[in-house]
């Protein structure tokens, strides 16, 4: 971004994903960051067990029921819901609105139920859904991850189906079949996000490129 870009530019750019758990969510938002390390990761809050290999504050903040309804009461969550029928998932609202604000762009990895909060409260959020190429290579990646019971993977597979019923309420859809593919769409998202930011603050440089060439003429 050019020096007069980044004055010119308000607020920072929400990228929204969602779509089943084992598409590859976490995977092609890694690869966008790599990309772009300016983009900032919400840290989500959940009652969910960590996983071997998670840590706390980096994956999650994992936190007790009692903690999280807490924080959903305070109104310190700027979307929050149960996913896969039991697990409370939320976004902590005050780093999302504190990095939008001053110009800095952040992702965030969601549920169907979460995305439609966020574009409700958020209404410059980019919401992206993340299909599989089929069911079979969804079953194959959750079962490839290693982190999953047989069960868990049967409840996630299910928690899919109504993620699926979603995909109309979304604005771009990602197939994610060939990891680099999906990569490049989901930045070419993000940089006509971006560039959208920028029209956001056209007024004040249209004023400026005006005066500018007043003082041409005078
Ligand atoms: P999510 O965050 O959606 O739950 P992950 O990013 O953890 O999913 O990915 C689930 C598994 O699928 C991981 O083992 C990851 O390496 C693998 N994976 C992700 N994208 C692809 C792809 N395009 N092709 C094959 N495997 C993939
Ligand atoms: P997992 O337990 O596999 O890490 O996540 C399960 C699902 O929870 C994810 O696929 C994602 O859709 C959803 N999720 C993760 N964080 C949040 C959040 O902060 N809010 C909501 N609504 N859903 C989330």
């Amino acid at each position: 971004m050019s020096n007069v870009e980044a004055r010119i530019r308000g607020r920072g750019v929400l990228l929204v994903i969602a779509g089943p758990s084992g598409v590859g969510k976490g995977t092609l938002i890694a690869g966008l960051r790599e990309r772009h390390p300016e983009i900032e990761w919400s840290v989500s809050c959940t009652t969910r067990a960590p996983r071997p290999g998670e840590a706390d504050g980096e994956d999650y903040h994992f936190v007790s029921r009692d903690e999280f309804l807490r924080l959903a009461h305070d109104g310190r969550l700027l979307e929050w819901a149960v996913v896969h029928g039991s697990d409370l998932y939320g976004t902590p609202r005050a780093p999302v609105e504190e990095a939008l604000a001053e110009g800095r762009d952040m992702v965030i990895e969601i549920d169907y139920q979460g995305a439609r909060s966020v574009r409700a409260a958020l209404p410059e959020a980019v919401v992206v859904f993340v299909a599989p190429p089929s069911i079979a290579a969804l079953r194959e990646r959750l079962l490839g991850r290693n982190t999953e019971s047989h069960d868990t993977v049967k409840r996630r597979l299910q928690t899919a189906g109504t993620e699926f019923e979603h995909i109309g309420m979304f604005e771009y859809l990602i197939v994610n079949d060939r990891l680099e593919a999906a990569i490049d769409a989901l930045d070419a998202i993000y940089r006509a996000a971006r560039q959208r930011t920028m029209k956001a603050g056209w007024r004040g440089f249209q004023s400026e490129l005006l005066d500018d060439l007043k003082e041409l003429d005078g």
